[in-house]
């Protein structure tokens, strides 16, 4: 299929993401939440599903739920209800999931991303809380299954966008925003490798400038934002070559095969679940108060759309560098402590956006983690200090550049290395000139042709000087003193 022909379609995409909350405990026990243990070592009767037990509703977990409602602008509901969700699976041990289904704790917010420097807005239909299952574990060697009910009751929100997003890279920006705000907020780690983060995206086209909504896909199953934009990207691609040839869409559940590139069907509508939802007994409505919602309210970090726009007012850095620097909460946290220490805005940004990041990343590939900005071996104070360093003349930018490395290697103060290394930069006249002199000496044939007005020698000799300095000598000095010899 041709992009001219899937130009005639529009995609309209609606995502529901779940987030795990990282609070200690479970949603309805005491039993811990935490990911790695041994299996069913976090388990009670509650989460296991023992018959008489009476479910605890977890209250820092609707701490954190508001907290993520007021991050994205919903309206909380002061009154919201626990329902039943039926359905039969092993890793389900009561067969119902406690969740919230008509009366959800907030609803109508909206989520702002940028892609292809634009920016736009993603409405949320609503939040719900709800508690995980456990996890089925097939062992294809001893041709068994398990179950591990370590995950069984941990607090998820389900966050359910409108149908707001047009192409599968808005999706993943949408789905990387949501991330970034959470853990601004502190409530989730955001680690989709873990499972923290999970998202299905439903699909469907419609003809350009048709307001009515085509017939939906839903696609399961996906674990990386890649996952969820190459999935997206496919799954417009098949249904416009459906509809192209004159077929329909059935609606139905995909599941992602990352292994193929491809989503297959996994259940239709006719068979899809009928989950026979009916309020949970054994839990009171949630009343979530005024006084609730504004000592969580009065408690907020800074937010990230609003960091941003803070580094662009406050420090003058350009809507890009404010955009980037504010992406993680612990990358905005290292730039504003080494401005703290030098402040010099626009050059800290360049090197942090620049080796910081690009060392960060370095160490994070192999661990499949994400960059960690807590504990690189560059302090922030450290950063300042070598910028610092650079703006008072000590050393050169060029000298920056092998001294950085070895800051990443030692960890220790710039101004260490270069005493120790003897990198400090040349600002004495006298010693450049005879470096220039010897440079001169060395290429007279160049300096014909430049004093015959050839001009644009001058950075052959700049260059040339500073090789012959080892990078020490003062570009600027170097420079005039240059200019001046050679017109002699
Ligand atoms: P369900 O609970 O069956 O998954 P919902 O009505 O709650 O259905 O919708 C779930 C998600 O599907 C929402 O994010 C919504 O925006 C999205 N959605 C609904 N209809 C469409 C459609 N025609 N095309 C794309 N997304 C849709
Ligand atoms: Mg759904
Ligand atoms: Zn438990």
């Amino acid at each position: 299929m041709s992009h001219y022909e899937s130009g005639n379609w529009e995609a309209v995409i609606g995502l529901e993401v779940h987030v795990q909350l990282a609070t200690v405990t479970k949603l309805f026990c005491g039993c811990s939440a935490a990911f790695g243990a041994g299996p069913n070592e976090h388990t009670c009767p509650v989460c296991t599903g023992m018959p008489g037990v009476l479910p605890v509703l977890n209250r820092k977990a609707v701490d954190y739920a508001i907290r993520a409602a007021l991050a994205t602008n919903c309206r909380v509901n002061r009154i919201s209800r626990w329902a039943r969700k039926n359905y039969f699976y092993p890793d389900l041990p009561k067969a119902y999931q406690i969740t919230q289904f008509e009366q959800p704790y907030c609803e109508h917010g909206s989520v702002t991303i940028d892609v292809d420097d634009m920016q736009r807005t993603i409405r949320l239909t609503r939040i719900h809380m709800e508690e995980d299952a456990g996890k089925n574990i097939h062992d294809p060697r001893s041709d068994s299954s398990f179950v591990d009910l370590n995950r069984a009751c941990v607090p998820l929100l389900e966050i359910v966008s409108e149908p707001d997003a047009r192409s599968g890279a808005e999706a993943a920006a949408y789905m990387r925003k949501i991330r970034t705000i959470v853990r601004y907020l502190g409530i989730s780690d955001g680690n989709m490798n873990e499972g923290s983060m999970r998202c299905d995206a439903n699909v469907s086209l419609r003809k350009r400038g048709v307001e009515e909504l085509g017939t939906r896909t839903e696609t399961k199953n996906l674990n990386s934002f890649r996952a969820v934009e190459k999935a997206i990207i496919h799954e417009i691609e098949r249904q416009a070559e459906v509809l192209n040839g004159g077929g329909t869409i059935v609606q139905e559940t995909r599941l992602w095969d990352a292994d193929r590139g491809v989503t297959r069907p996994m259940r239709s509508k006719e068979e899809a679940h009928d989950y026979r939802y009916f309020p949970e007994p054994d839990l009171l409505p949630l009343e979530i108060d005024e006084e609730w919602i504004e000592a969580i309210r009065s408690e907020l970090p800074e937010l990230p759309d609003a960091r941003r726009q803070r580094f662009v007012s406050e420090y003058s850095l350009p809507e890009y560098d404010a955009a980037v620097l504010t992406t993680s909460k612990e990358l905005a946290d290292y730039y504003e402590a080494a401005l703290r220490v030098h402040d010099n805005p626009k050059a800290l940004s360049n090197w942090v956006m620049g080796d910081v990041m690009r060392v960060a990343n370095e160490a994070a590939a192999g661990s499949e983690s994400e960059a960690d900005y807590t504990e690189l071996a560059v302090s922030p104070e450290n950063l300042a200090a070598m910028v610092k360093l650079i703006d008072d003349k000590t050393i050169s930018g060029k000298i920056a550049k092998q001294v950085f490395p070895k800051m990443v290697e030692t960890g220790e103060a710039p101004g260490t290395i270069v005493e120790r290394e003897g990198l400090v930069q040349v600002t004495d006249e006298g010693a450049i000139a005879e470096v220039i002199d010897g440079v001169l000496a060395a290429n007279q044939d160049k300096v014909a042709e430049y004093r015959g007005g050839k001009d644009k020698l001058l950075g052959f000799f700049v260059g040339q000087v500073m090789k012959a300095s080892g990078g020490k000598a003062n570009p600027q000095l170097a420079n005039k003193l240059l200019k001046e010899k050679l017109s002699e």
